[in-house]
């Protein structure tokens, strides 16, 4: 199956001049949304890990599915504010201001091994931002995940040598 097929390309999307590649119609087709979790946990399981962690909101739809597939918890990285309890916070420089991402306090314990998820790599500032901060939790970070890697805009090269896995790529 070609997975491309089921991402639908919105042009001037959030800004004019953006083509943004929305996953709506991927996650509505029932057979190619399970055969992306598939291909992934099968990626992933190589890795042995003790936990995934999510980026909000749609690294979510990833590690839920593939945390239950997998027997295995998972953990939410969220923008600050939205995790109730202590947390551990990093904060990163946008192209105008800064932002802020959390997680949990004990959601990850020193030397685990972590598996990062988002839909979706571009520049590769989101999730280089959310390994620092499970890094900072004194996390393992072993590989990152997503959907779709935009490769002209070289995210990857930002991971300090982290191994991606990209299941459609555009170039
Ligand atoms: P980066 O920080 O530039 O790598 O952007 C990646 C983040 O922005 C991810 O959390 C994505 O969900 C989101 N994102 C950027 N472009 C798109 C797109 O075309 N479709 C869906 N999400 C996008």
């Amino acid at each position: 199956m070609n997975l491309k097929d089921h991402i639908r390309e919105v042009p001037d999307y959030p800004k004019p001049g953006i083509l943004f590649y929305d996953i709506s119609t991927l996650l509505a087709h029932a057979e190619a949304w399970n055969e992306t979790i598939e291909r992934l946990a099968v990626i992933i399981e190589k890795e042995k890990p003790d936990v995934l962690a999510g980026i909000e909101s749609r690294g979510f739809l990833l590690a839920a599915p593939l945390a239950m597939r997998l027997g295995m918890g998972f953990m939410m990285i969220r923008k600050k504010g939205k995790l109730p309890g202590k947390t551990i916070s990093y904060t990163y420089d946008l192209e105008y201001g800064t932002d802020t991402i959390e997680i949990q306090e004990g959601a990850v314990k020193p030397g685990q091994r972590v598996i990062m998820l988002d839909d979706l790599l571009a520049t590769g500032g989101t999730m280089e931002a959310a390994i620092a901060l499970m890094q900072q939790a004194g996390a393992d970070v072993k590989r990152v995940a997503c959907i779709i890697e935009l490769t002209f805009l070289k995210g990857r090269d930002k991971l300090s040598n982290i191994p991606v896995t990209s299941l459609i790529q555009y170039d």
